[in-house]
């Protein structure tokens, strides 16, 4: 057991690192495997990497990384997803999927969804690359200083991004590798292509960059994005997506906004569940048709039967209706036939 009040080596995060990243670096400062380190620190019966510690991190884990690394806790908290309780979902459960928040989906400590997203010019200029926790959000599809789109597995393998498991198997690596290294193959994440985005001059453009800026500053000056907005945001998208609830929004968003009507994956999946392209596209539309002139565009749809008022507020508990009934009333769906 390391034992003194501070680690030996005792890293801060850096600006907008996840715990998960964070952890694995003090282990590699002090010379150890991440498994070796978690182990002598917190036992056998402490697991970490069974759980997706970077949405749901354990008290114990917290203290901890405050105490061992001279952090305060308030500042540790901010390495996971508590950070964003409050603004992107109401509380955060620790089971099922939570509003925006990538998921893993673990099984025997393998990720088996595409949960981690990187930005190849982010890593290229760490001096020692790390993970961001806004990397973790589904509407987190560029990165606002490059302006290229991210990743969300590896360029080579196609395997999900497990920085975790880096060190896994390899007994004679030498401790302490590169976080930017894929798990699977090697290669080197940091090179993966960069993929310029259209970069458009509308409002709903500026918005969406904003909010990624907001998100990587840890919501300094959140200004417009505040709870309901975002939630009629996450509503749009997953009528966007859905075959069956609202069939022809699709079709009329891109038909205003001159976007191409692209095919998007016809299941029931949630909208965190889908590829990067597929939620880049989507949010796209989305944040066109949530932008300051929503009431308007949304009562149109809704007039003109692409929009099932209803839908808007689908599956959603009384305190999010009321949220959204905060931003504006909807008129009702007209009855009858088309
Ligand atoms: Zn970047
Ligand atoms: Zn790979």
């Amino acid at each position: 057991m390391l034992t003194g009040r501070v680690w030996p080596a005792h890293p801060h995060p850096y600006s907008g690192e996840c715990l998960s990243s964070w952890l694995i670096r003090c282990a590699h400062a002090n010379g150890m495997k991440v498994q070796t380190f978690c182990v002598r620190n917190f036992g056998h019966e402490r697991q970490i990497w069974n759980r997706d510690v970077d949405r749901h991190a354990p008290e114990w884990l917290l203290n901890t990384l405050s105490e061992k690394t001279a952090t305060p806790l308030t500042e540790v908290v901010k390495t996971t997803m508590l950070l964003f309780e409050g603004l992107f979902f109401t509380k955060k459960h620790l089971s099922g999927q939570l509003r925006w928040v990538l998921p893993l989906s673990l099984y025997h400590r393998t990720f088996r969804n595409f949960g981690v997203q990187f930005c190849p010019q982010c890593l290229a200029e760490d001096s020692e690359p790390y993970f961001r926790l806004s990397w973790r959000l589904a509407f987190y599809t560029f990165c606002p200083k490059h302006h290229i789109l991210m990743h969300d597995r590896c360029h080579s393998c196609k395997m999900p991004v497990s920085y975790h498991r880096a060190e896994l198997g390899k007994a004679n690596q030498m401790e302490g590798e590169p976080m930017d290294h894929c798990w699977y193959c090697g290669f080197k994440l940091s090179e993966a292509p960069s993929v310029s985005m259209v970069k458009e001059c509308s409002p709903a453009f500026a918005q969406w960059n904003e909010l990624l800026s907001v998100v990587d500053q840890q919501l300094t000056g959140s200004g417009v994005f505040h709870y309901g907005r975002m939630l009629l945001l996450h509503q749009l998208c997953r009528l966007i997506v859905s075959q069956s609830l609202a069939p022809d929004l699709q079709s009329y968003v891109c038909e205003l906004t001159g976007q191409p009507v692209l095919d998007l994956i016809k299941s029931r999946m949630a909208f965190e569940h889908r590829a990067i392209d597929e939620r880049h596209y989507v949010i796209g539309l989305a944040l066109w048709l949530s932008d300051s002139d929503a009431e308007h565009k949304l009562t149109t749809a809704i007039q003109r039967r692409k929009l099932p008022s209803n839908q808007v507020y689908r599956d959603l508990n009384e305190s999010e209706r009321v949220a959204l009934e905060k931003l504006f009333t909807l008129p009702a769906s007209k009855r009858g036939n088309k």
